[in-house]
């Protein structure tokens, strides 16, 4: 029978549950939205659901395990949320204990975007042999989109911490300034408070409120969201311009700090923003500002490039942990 990995990515809208083969391919997936405002026991049991589904179309498959990426916090080895921001009602669940005893199968589990940070390194932007730099070493995984993630991954073996809640990058503090917004998280001038697409929609907002009337108004016929902030630099609007490049130089300044802790080779930007980033060309410019900002030329010896797998990530990086741990 073929060994296969059943994978769930549990998200703040969507449950996405797969099945993965031992090669990295992702062989079926379905996916379902959690309950808007449901209660503990009703995502819980609508997340089953579609685990259940993955679960009855591996019959005639051998299932070597079950692996969640979830969007933690999350204890990686007791499998215990600790007051996730994206899924409320499930802190202090326990999902690997309540898991593993209705299906059998033993279950491991871990932060989003760490798993996703595996899935690149091993089968997607990692590979890549480009800019002399072969497959990964060291690979940075970020992704920016409603929220700021990251994960590391270090000659295969992921950066976990000694909780399982390593590489919370979205809150490196960039800005100490008393006017830094505040992040959800409760600090001010986290990375996230200042380049994630909620910020970024929020900090264009608030700039809108300080122009005049008449550009104000040009604008606020217009749905706001942070692809139109970007089309919109891209046409020469001053305020998009302006609140994009300081997304720029913020984020730079989170991915120098990265690069002088972890010394990647691999910078992977993942998410909705990255997709603009590279789409309108701020990529090169990224780069450049952190290769000029690290310490040594051979802290400048990395790429930065878009991530290769897209949603797919934490599923087939799960998979990789189930296929490190039990085979
Ligand atoms: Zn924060």
């Amino acid at each position: 029978m073929e060994k296969v990995a059943v994978v769930m990515d549990w998200g703040g809208t969507w449950v996405r549950a797969g099945v993965v083969d031992s090669g990295g391919n992702l062989l079926w997936h379905d996916r379902s939205l959690n309950k808007a405002g449901g209660t503990q026991s009703e995502l819980i049991s609508g997340a089953y659901r579609v685990l259940e589904n993955a679960l009855r179309w591996c019959e005639d498959k051998a299932v070597v395990g079950v692996g969640i990426a979830a969007a933690g916090p999350i204890d990686a080895e007791s499998g215990i949320f600790y007051s996730p921001p994206n899924l409320q009602v499930l802190d202090g669940v326990c999902i690997k204990g309540i898991w593993e005893e209705a299906t059998g199968y033993p279950i491991v589990i871990g932060n989003d975007a760490t798993m996703a940070a595996l899935g690149e390194y091993n089968y997607g932007a990692g590979l890549d042999p480009d800019d002399g730099i072969e497959s990964s070493r060291t690979l940075l995984y970020l992704t920016i989109s409603t929220g700021v993630g990251g994960g590391v991954v270090d000659r295969g073996k992921v950066v976990v911490g000694a909780h399982g809640m390593a590489a919370e990058v979205g809150h490196m503090r960039i800005d100490s300034g008393e006017s830094a917004p505040t992040c959800q998280c409760g600090n001010k001038g986290c990375l996230e408070a200042l380049v994630s697409g909620t910020s970024i929609v929020r900090l264009f907002n608030l700039e809108l409120d300080r122009v005049a009337d008449t550009v104000k108004q040009s604008w606020n016929e217009r749905q706001v969201d942070t692809q139109v902030i970007f089309e919109a630099a891209n046409y020469g609007d001053p305020i998009a311009e302006s609140i994009l490049t300081k997304v720029i130089a913020d984020l730079s300044v989170g991915i120098t700090n990265l690069v002088h802790l972890f010394n990647p080779d691999r910078v992977v930007l993942g998410g909705g923003v990255s997709l603009s980033l590279t789409k309108f060309g701020y990529i090169e410019t990224i780069r450049d500002m952190v290769a000029g900002a690290v310490m040594s030329t051979r802290h400048k010896e990395f790429n930065i490039k878009p991530a290769k797998l897209g949603d797919n990530a934490g599923l087939i990086g799960a998979a990789c942990l189930i296929w490190e741990q039990f085979e």
